[in-house]
């Protein structure tokens, strides 16, 4: 695959005497120049606030809003732009559906149901939730591998459960879940599922309409686009049905003293003044993604990762954590006894940006016995380079602590 490293300024820089290698994108991967082109395009000439503005400059700060909103249908292929909300990022899109969606309908004795894999984005608002209701969140375990055990997963899909919340791909150990059927596990009993996607869709294309998912959560900043946005994608039925969870402006039709009526979807569950700078961002890194293409980067990177777990297996004295079958993007790893934080500050000596501790996830962690991990993780613009020298960096970390 042609290297595209040119394209993303951060990846062109040295640190610490070197030239960078980033193998940290499932925590943000970096940006590309014509994405942070358009924000900057966007703020210096077309800053307005959005909606209901007459003047130019109003026109065109919708125009690239909701352009964006557009792109996002297209990317993911929703049915309808109305089933496309904005939100800061995948955990208040989870945030969003936990209040809206969950909360006025759960009882004592209902279910929420979640794997043992999540991210604490996906935990906890559903803990909160429950909190809230008396309603009780059930964890489907995983084996050794970090995989979710689906036989004892589908058991736990009775009568009770309202609603399954389930990752896509796991940030902590790269598991890929095999959602597709799981949702239609779940539906075939009637239970709606809201999907974690936001460490799949840097790395997979997607099929909202094919998938079948009731609500799929992402952010920006996982997705070559900045902070600050993300998106709730869910069926329109669902979204209709659904009370906004906060209230303001741009989310109201009227509004007198005696009461206010909402405004029409998305902009229902979409109050105040948007992130729009970020939105231009996140419609030019889609247009980026497209002319590459997912499927493309997808079968690169599954070889980039096979690559990696040789490189590292290949080392002595470590221990990989999470070797699922399916993997996408995600290697956690131990090196002997060596503190992940101090494999994390030598390698970034050397130039190599990992990141280091319980990601979020710290039920996994507690799973393996283990604090945390250190964790490389790939995006489309690594390449077999970065990867020999993460392998350098962590044999010269081992020469130092044998030493
Ligand atoms: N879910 C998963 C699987 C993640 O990896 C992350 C980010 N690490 C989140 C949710 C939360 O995303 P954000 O912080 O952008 O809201």
């Amino acid at each position: 695959m042609t290297d595209y490293r040119a394209d993303f300024p951060a990846l062109t820089q040295n640190i610490n005497g070197h030239p960078l290698v980033y193998l940290d994108s499932a925590a943000s991967s970096q940006q590309p120049a014509v994405s942070i082109d358009a924000m900057t395009e966007y703020q210096r000439y077309s800053h307005a606030n959005v909606h209901r503005g007459v003047h130019t400059l109003s026109h065109r700060a919708t125009d690239i809003y909701e352009g964006a909103r557009d792109a996002v249908k297209a990317f993911i292929n929703a049915r309808s732009r109305s089933e496309i909300v904005y939100t800061s990022g995948t955990t208040e899109a989870i945030n969003l559906v936990a209040q809206s969606y969950a909360r006025p309908d759960l009882q004592a004795g209902d279910r929420i149901v979640i794997s043992h894999l999540e991210h604490h984005s996906n935990i906890v608002p559903w803990q909160m939730v429950c909190e809230q209701t008396g309603a009780e969140l059930v964890v489907a375990p995983i084996n050794e591998r970090g995989e979710v055990i689906l036989e004892q997963l589908y058991a736990l899909l009775d009568e009770r459960v309202k609603l399954l919340a389930i990752s896509y791909v796991s940030n902590a150990l790269g598991t890929v879940n095999p959602v597709q059927e799981i949702i239609a596990e779940a539906h075939r009993r009637e239970i709606p599922v809201l999907i974690d996607g936001a460490q799949a869709v840097p790395h997979v294309a997607l099929d909202m309409q094919a998938l079948d998912a009731d609500f799929f959560a992402f952010s920006g900043h996982k997705m070559f686009a900045p902070t600050g946005i993300g998106i709730l994608y869910a069926k329109e039925r669902l979204l209709e049905k659904m009370p906004p969870w906060k209230g303001g402006g741009d989310m109201i039709l009227e509004v007198s003293f005696d009461g206010t009526s909402y405004n029409e979807l998305p902009y229902k569950f979409e109050a105040g003044t948007p992130n729009i700078a970020a939105a231009a961002g996140l419609g030019a890194s889609i247009s980026y993604l497209q002319s590459i293409g997912m499927q493309r980067i997808a079968e690169y990177e599954a070889r980039l990762l096979d690559y990696m777990t040789t490189a590292l297996q290949d080392i002595e004295g470590i221990r990989l954590i999470g070797t699922a079958a399916n993997k996408a993007s995600v290697q956690s790893f131990l090196l002997d006894d060596i503190h992940p934080h101090d494999l994390g500050t030598i390698l970034d000596h050397q130039g190599v940006a990992i990141r280091t501790g319980h990601h979020c996830a710290m039920p996994v962690m507690q799973l393996y016995g283990i604090p945390g991990t250190a964790r490389a993780s790939l995006g489309f613009y690594n390449n077999q380079d970065d990867i020999d020298r993460l392998a350098e960096g962590l044999l010269k970390a081992r020469e130092m602590f044998a030493g």
